[in-house]
């Protein structure tokens, strides 16, 4: 299928799962506070934001199974799908002028026309240093290979022709210090208003010299379409809604943050990378996507991503394990849970073994049987609180390899806590069998009210 951001949309209003917002909003605090007061029930389009006359949504996913959706299959079949997506990419197709006329070109802006000022980007938390543009794919390639990159930052909007930038020490970061060595700037590409499809491919784990887009065409069962730049040599999504051109900038670091980030905490101001714009294109009406940070739609993007990778690793060391759950509360990185069918003592183990070696971040493990619902964390704690015993259940591995952002680590060094909450193998079943009444999954409500 063809990842077009606007049919997904109008499926999602058309389920009643997208608020449409007429009244005018301030991009500065406001939308964000109306857009986190929906989440995750609803994504919201505000059609009329103040000083710009670009609608902006927010919210495109907000669930697993919503994201699954999106691409037409089940959340099961969507974890299954992006691991075989890793190890088989998908080439994508570079249409040729004549293949258009391209509705991203239906405006061009270049040179002095250029003005960041016409985005209604927004200012989401009271202590972020600027507005902020969240949901931009960033594409570039390495200056070696040729190879192309897609990854998502978050950029802090100076003046109307410069952004700053977080490179976290990943590929655009590696591919930026290659071009730097090198006296050059490094060629990128931010596509806003894309499909889920893309910003989820984004966010998977490979190697440097893994094209992101190639993993979206195999997730989509046909090659991404991408257009030619206008001032870069860089192809981007043609059914993209706004694309900004430039260059990262070598020897400029200026001040950059703070910045509300997912962990729910802001990251620190500090000297980042600086991007030079070149171009904004953009179709007619064109529809702006903000992420507002360290809600579903910012923690998924990331959870799926790390779900599946996990659910692949677990699988080969324990293949009875059914589902895992890595948990919003905990940023869809430090805590995960896993339904397990046990079938061997000590196996619950095996599985967190195999956890926390899927990813560094992860912290606290816990393994519960199949009739636990891994998504109600009341059912979870229920679990814990009746069948867990602390000396025999719990274990704690001191000072491993942690998350750096997590407050609590020493440096990044943390320490890893496993708990077993499943029913001991050697243990009577029936004793923590949970009651149960007969006939309530057919009762429906609206025949007695
Ligand atoms: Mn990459």
């Amino acid at each position: 299928m063809k990842p077009i951001l606007r049919e997904w949309l109008a499926k999602m209003e058309q389920d009643g799962m997208m608020k449409r917002i007429s009244r005018e909003v301030d991009p500065i605090n406001e939308l964000a506070a109306v857009g986190k007061k929906l989440e995750p029930q609803y994504g919201a389009l505000f059609e009329h934001v103040r000083g710009s006359s670009m609608p902006v949504v927010t919210g495109v996913i907000t669930s697993r199974d919503g994201m699954a959706k999106s691409m037409g299959m089940s959340y099961e079949e969507l974890l299954q799908d992006f691991n075989h997506a890793l190890s088989n990419p998908t080439p994508c197709k570079v249409l040729e002028k004549e293949q258009g006329p391209f509705a991203i070109k239906e405006n061009i802006l270049t040179g002095d026309q250029v003005d960041l000022g016409i985005l209604p980007a927004c200012l989401h938390h009271e202590k972020d240093s600027s507005r902020y543009l969240t949901a931009a794919l960033c594409i570039a390639k390495d200056p070696e290979t040729g190879i192309r990159n897609v990854c998502i930052h978050r950029h802090e909007i100076k003046d109307r022709n410069h952004l700053g930038a977080l490179l976290l020490p990943r590929h655009t970061n590696q591919m930026f210090s290659k071009a730097e060595a090198m006296g050059k700037p490094l060629e990128i590409a931010l596509a806003i208003g894309v499909h889920p499809s893309l910003l989820l491919a984004s966010q998977a784990t490979t190697a440097l010299g893994v094209d992101e887009f190639e993993i979206a065409g195999s997730l989509l069962g046909e090659p991404v379409e991408l257009v030619k730049c206008e001032t870069v040599d860089l192809e981007v999504p043609v059914e993209s809604e706004i694309i900004i051109e430039g260059k990262i900038l070598p020897n400029v670091r200026e001040e950059e943050g703070p910045f509300g980030e997912y962990p729910k905490t802001y990251g620190a101001k500090a000297p980042r990378h600086v991007i030079e714009i070149t171009a904004i294109t953009y179709r007619n009406n064109p529809i702006y996507h903000t992420i507002i940070p360290a809600t579903m739609e910012h923690l998924l993007l990331g959870g799926i991503s790390r779900e599946a990778t996990m659910m692949q690793v677990i699988r080969q060391a324990t293949p009875n394990v059914k589902k895992v759950h890595i948990t919003p509360a905990s940023g869809c990185r430090y805590h995960v849970v896993i339904q397990l069918d046990q079938k061997h003592e000590g196996e619950a183990k095996n599985a967190m073994f195999a956890a926390f070696t899927s990813s560094t971040e992860v912290k606290h493990v816990v393994v519960v049987d199949t009739d636990i619902d891994i998504y109600d964390m009341q059912d979870v704690e229920w679990a814990i609180s009746n069948r867990v015993q602390a000396a025999r259940d719990v274990f704690i591995i001191p000072n491993a390899m942690g998350n750096k952002l997590d407050p609590s680590s020493r440096g990044g060094a943390s320490d890893k806590m496993g708990i077993d909450a499943t029913i001991p193998m050697s243990d009577k079943r029936e004793r923590f069998q949970k009651i149960h009444i007969a006939g309530y999954e057919d009762i429906n409500l609206k025949d007695y009210l």
